[in-house]
Order: C-alpha cells, then structure tokens, then sequence
C-alpha cells in the first residue's frame, strides 16, 4: 500500500503486534532529540536539555548502525514465552557483555560539548573495564545509586537504551505477552518512566506506561496506582504554567498516598507532541514539588545523574 498512512493501531494490526503494546519507532531517539530540543527554547534548563539531546542523537546513530550487540539466545526466548517472562529481561541482559558494545559506539558517536565535567565523565568511562562498566549498569538499573559517579549515570543509561531497544525491535513475532505483572515492561521488566494518556483514534482517552529503558510502551488502566495498584485516593498534581488551569495542564504527577509513589503523565490531548522522556527530563520541577509533598519516584529517567544536575 505505498502512499497510504496508517494510524498507529493500523500498524500494530498490519504487524501482529499485540493491542496492548506500542512499539517504538525506528526514529526514536531522533524524535527524543528534536522534542528536547523544543522544550529547550526559553527553558531554565535549556543547556542541560541540549546536551541530552545531542546524547539522543549519538543513540540514533548507534541504533541506525549498531554493533554486534548480542541479545537473548533463541532458547532463551523460548523459556521466556514458556513461562510468560519478559523476552529482553534487563536483570540477566545488564549483567551480560552483549550491551557493552553499544556503550563504546555511543562515546565515539557523541559529539561532546567542551564541559569539564562531561570531558571527565567521558574519560573516566573510556578507561574503565568491561567488569567495572557492567557493575555501573547493574547499580543504574537496580536502583543501587551509590554504585556509580552520578556523572556517568546518562551515559551508561543511554548505551543500555540503545542496546534494550534494538533488542526490543528485533524480536520475532509472538514474543511478547500480556504479562500479570502490569506494573513492570512486558519486554524488559523495567518500571515506566512516565505514562501517557492518549488522545487519537480507538486509543483515545486509554494510558499506556512508557518503559524508561527499551521504551515499549504497554496499556494500563486509569486512575490506578502504577506501584501499588491502589485506585483508591489518588491525587493529581500539576504545575500552574501559562495560566491553565488543573485539568488542562498537560503533564500532571498521579501521586498515591498508599504507597507514597507518583508518575508523571503527559495528556497527549494537551499537547500532542509530548515524548515520555523528554518531557519528564523538562519538568524537573514537578519532582521538586512532588519531593516536597513527601512523594518519591519509584522509577529514574536513565538519561538524569541520580541525585546530581
Ligand atoms: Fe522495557
Ligand atoms: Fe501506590
């Protein structure tokens, strides 16, 4: 059908992807970058946003041309489809070799701007071992921040979403399944960066959580806590921005005072150009505002030093 455009549900059904899911485009990490880039005209961050946006470049060019970045063994996917696991599971993936490769395109690709403190960070991951890379990598995605210099965290955080993607990307058909775990990636387990309430077509109006690694998006109900599951109280926090009102901003935090966790959600119908993870990295300031009504992210942006700026 050369010529016909297909709305994005058209697609998944052409593809036999599986409602609940959205597939990243192949242009991902470019339209991460040009979306960073708008949001940094005028913005107080705007040179940290720019930066981040040049990492999304190199990440696209990696993924336009990736290295050998070995993924799950055929046998591995088979026992994850048998036992309704993740296909792309990060806990055994982050503490392979296969991703590493991606981290040493990425740093010949990134066009470093000259920033002492990024020179430093570069060069400190540039010397380390392949031992002493995993063990950052492990410490980023489990959480365990105390286990890398903050300043390598974007870093390592982009190889590994370089690497989860394309794995994400290149798996063959019927590997992904509705999982029970809803909370967590059906592909790779990690927690949602942000949720995204969509605003076209049969998808109108339903959520799906972005994955802040591989960048999957899968479909969870509304007005439900992406941690606890809890449905019950849960408040909707915005910042008061160009005068709109509550109920029009288009990034609101779903805060649950259950289990004291919250997630940004970007309102598609407010501002349809919104991308889970720039538009998180822009509105730090609704973290600042969640911490101080005594809430915390249960999940980071992997493109964000941990507790740094
Ligand atoms: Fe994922
Ligand atoms: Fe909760």
């Amino acid at each position: 059908m050369p010529g016909q455009i297909l709305e994005p549900g058209q697609i998944e059904a052409a593809a036999n992807i599986p409602p609940f899911l959205h597939l990243p485009g192949r242009d991902l990490f470019r339209q991460r970058a040009a979306r960073l880039r708008k949001l940094a005209e005028g913005h107080p961050l705007a040179g940290y946003l720019q930066l981040v946006a040049e990492l999304c470049e190199a990440q696209q060019q990696v993924l336009d041309n990736p290295p050998q970045l070995p993924g799950p063994a055929p046998e591995a996917l088979a026992r994850s489809r048998e036992h309704d696991m993740p296909p792309i599971a990060f806990e055994a993936l982050v503490r392979a070799d296969g991703w590493l490769a991606a981290l040493d395109a990425l740093l010949t690709r990134f066009q470093a701007p000259s920033n002492p403190a990024v020179t430093a960070a570069l060069h400190q991951l540039k010397g380390a071992d392949p031992a002493q890379r995993k063990a950052w990598g492990v410490g980023l995605l489990s959480g365990q921040f105390d286990l890398l210099p903050p300043a390598l965290a974007p870093f390592i955080g982009a190889a590994l979403q370089v690497a989860f993607s394309h794995w994400l990307l290149a798996l063959p058909e019927g590997s992904l399944v509705e999982t029970e775990a809803t909370v967590l990636c059906p592909a790779c387990g990690s927690p949602p960066v942000s949720g995204m309430v969509r605003n076209r077509g049969k998808h109108n109006g339903l959520r799906y959580l972005a994955c802040s690694l591989c960048s999957c998006e899968w479909h969870y109900v509304r007005l439900k806590c992406s941690q606890c599951q809890e449905g019950k109280r849960l408040a909707y926090l915005s910042l008061e921005r160009d005068g709109l009102k509550g109920e029009e901003a288009p990034i609101r935090a779903e805060a649950c005072p259950n289990c004291q966790a919250y997630l940004k959600q970007c309102y598609l119908e407010f501002d349809a150009e919104a991308e889970a993870q720039a538009d998180d990295l822009a509105s730090l300031d609704l973290d600042l505002r969640l911490a101080e009504e005594g809430y915390l992210r249960h999940a980071p942006n992997l493109l964000l030093a941990p507790g740094g700026e």
